[in-house]
């Protein structure tokens, strides 16, 4: 099978001089996803290294550089499937794990559940051995700044903020093996409530893989994204039309047409043809696959 991989870095209005930023991102996470696809990896450790690029570009909201919430705290949220066997772990509402990509990984392969949230996630972080850090690991002064603002804002609404800002992260892999896996990873939504959670964390809304369909990874206004089901949406229409691009399209019109959502997804077909779509001003992407020297940046 001829590996492919495709990343995104959010979708909403990235202003004009951070868009350098999201592009080299992407870039950098899809090149390293691609080294561990080149040596023979796997998609699942594939999708985990490109993530954990992103979690830890300050670009994006996703581990360092995530949002924070309206108490000034930082939660994060993560999912991953191996589409291999449909394995799924997920995390909601993390504090103080820089990459809770790692963290859903460990849910899925050395716990009975597939997510796990707050309290108990940490705790089980701690077992497993995961270092834990300081709130100032992870929230940069950007996002002080940003936390401030909003603070006095009394028109903040979370569909507003969408239209904006958004730079959750997430991958979709294929390996040699023709397994599919894909993972997403967010900060959530600016001054958000404490202990909200979006779609990112769960399973066929955020993210989804089978071997048999594809997979996919979303981002965007996550309680539109939760309502349809976004990542498994788009697996159905690829399964209909048969080509990712139409069906990224399709999905995507489904969730402004029934929700009045907001988003974007990107997806690949079980043979590792590429797909993306999303109805926001941007989304930064990176794909690279078969003897491509060095990965496609788009927006
Ligand atoms: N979907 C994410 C959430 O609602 C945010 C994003 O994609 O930017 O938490």
């Amino acid at each position: 099978m001829r590996p492919s991989i495709i990343v995104h870095g959010g979708a909403g209005d990235i202003p004009d001089e951070l868009r350098e930023a999201h592009r080299r991102g992407t870039q950098r996470a899809a090149e390293a996803g691609w080294t561990v696809l080149a040596a023979g990896g796997s998609a699942l450790d594939a999708v985990e290294a490109a993530v954990v690029v992103m979690e830890d570009d300050e670009t994006f909201d996703a581990g360092r550089g995530a949002f924070l919430n309206a108490d000034g705290q930082v939660e994060l949220d993560a999912g991953c499937m191996d589409g291999a066997g449909l394995q799924v772990g997920a995390v909601a509402s993390v504090q103080f794990i820089q990459n809770p990509i790692r963290l859903a990984r460990t849910v899925m392969e050395k716990s009975e559940h597939v997510l796990l949230v707050g309290q108990g996630a940490q705790r089980f972080a701690h077992k497993m051995g995961f270092a834990t850090c300081d709130l100032t690991d992870l929230a940069v002064p950007r996002e002080f700044e940003r936390w401030q603002k909003l603070l006095y804002d009394r028109t903040h609404s979370a569909r507003k903020s969408f239209a904006r800002a958004s730079d959750t992260v997430g991958c979709v892999a294929l390996d040699r093996a023709g397994h599919m896996a894909a993972g997403t990873s967010t900060g959530g939504v600016p001054n958000k409530m404490p202990g909200r959670v979006g779609d990112v964390p769960m399973v066929g809304c955020g993210f989804y893989a089978d071997d048999q369909y594809g997979g996919a990874s979303t981002t965007g206004w996550g309680e539109s994204i939760a309502k349809v089901l976004l990542a498994r949406l788009a697996l159905h229409h690829l399964e209909v039309l048969g080509d990712p691009r139409a069906a990224a399209q399709a999905a995507i019109a489904v969730l402004e047409e029934k929700v009045n959502g907001l988003g974007g997804v990107i997806l690949l077909a079980p043979d590792g043809r590429p797909g993306w779509h999303y109805n926001t001003p941007w989304m930064a992407y990176a794909y690279q696959a078969g003897d491509m020297a060095q990965p496609t940046v788009g927006q």
